[in-house]
């Protein structure tokens, strides 16, 4: 992969971004992302977001290479510190990294005032997607579009959203509203390998001598939902 050729999945992140956007992409290794959106013209503006020196050190390099100083600012950052208010961000990236991690860094803006003015979330957790669904939730965002795909044999979810209230559901929130709907083939593999995983789990657990009882029922339960919904 490289600032011409993005991977599949950072690809597909690329197309959730609306035309013209500024944008933050925040934990932005290489900055492949700002960079080929940048040289496609797809984007006007972009900050690219980096905590650890080594790949900042490496996104600044590749934004050099391409002569985009002007419009690509690189900035060592923790999350959404890297955004000021004079960037007039209205989408912001988080790609490739946990569910939890991603959903600490939205919630650490949000308190800091850095989603103000941001219309549109594009977050790619590796892990981790119910928490991040929840948060959405409780921070008055709408999910817009989902996307799950397959790259070199992992699975990866793209969860799209903007401002604007919803209620899910609990298998909502666990399989994401609109990849439920969809139920593509790797929707169907993911889940048939989750339970599995799930049974194998219980089995385990049942071996305890006191099985941890609020465990087994939440796996119980997820178990029925993906029954249900692989049926
Ligand atoms: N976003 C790119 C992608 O999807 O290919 C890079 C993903 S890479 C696995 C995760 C990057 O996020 C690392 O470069 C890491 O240093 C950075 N990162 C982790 N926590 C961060 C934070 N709190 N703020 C900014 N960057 C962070």
């Amino acid at each position: 992969m490289n600032e011409h050729a993005l991977s599949d999945r950072l690809a597909c992140v690329g197309e959730q971004i609306p035309d013209q956007a500024r944008i933050a992409d925040i934990g932005s290794d290489h900055a492949y992302l700002p960079v080929a959106l940048m040289l496609q013209n797809k984007i006007t503006y972009a900050v690219a977001g980096e905590v650890v020196q080594g790949p900042y050190d490496s996104a600044s390099k590749q934004v050099r290479k391409n002569g985009l100083t002007e419009k690509i600012v690189v900035r060592l950052a923790d999350g959404l510190d890297a955004v000021q208010p004079e960037d007039k961000i209205d989408t912001v990236v988080v790609a490739g990294m946990g569910g939890t991690l991603i959903r600490s860094i939205l919630e650490e803006g949000s308190r800091k005032n850095r989603l103000a003015g941001v219309k549109r979330l594009i977050l790619q957790p590796n892990v981790g997607e119910r928490t991040l669904r929840e948060w959405l939730v409780d921070h008055n965002f709408t999910i817009i579009h989902e996307v799950l795909l397959e790259e070199n044999d992992k699975n990866y979810e793209i969860i799209v959203a903007e401002t604007g209230k919803a209620t899910y559901t609990p298998q909502q929130l666990f399989f994401g509203p609109f990849l439920l709907k969809e139920k593509n083939q790797v929707f169907y593999k993911k889940w048939q390998h989750e339970l599995k995983q799930r049974q194998r789990v219980v089995k385990e657990l049942e071996k305890a001598k006191e099985p941890p009882a609020e465990k087994m029922n939440e796996l119980k339960e997820q178990i029925e939902w993906i029954k249900e919904v692989l049926a």
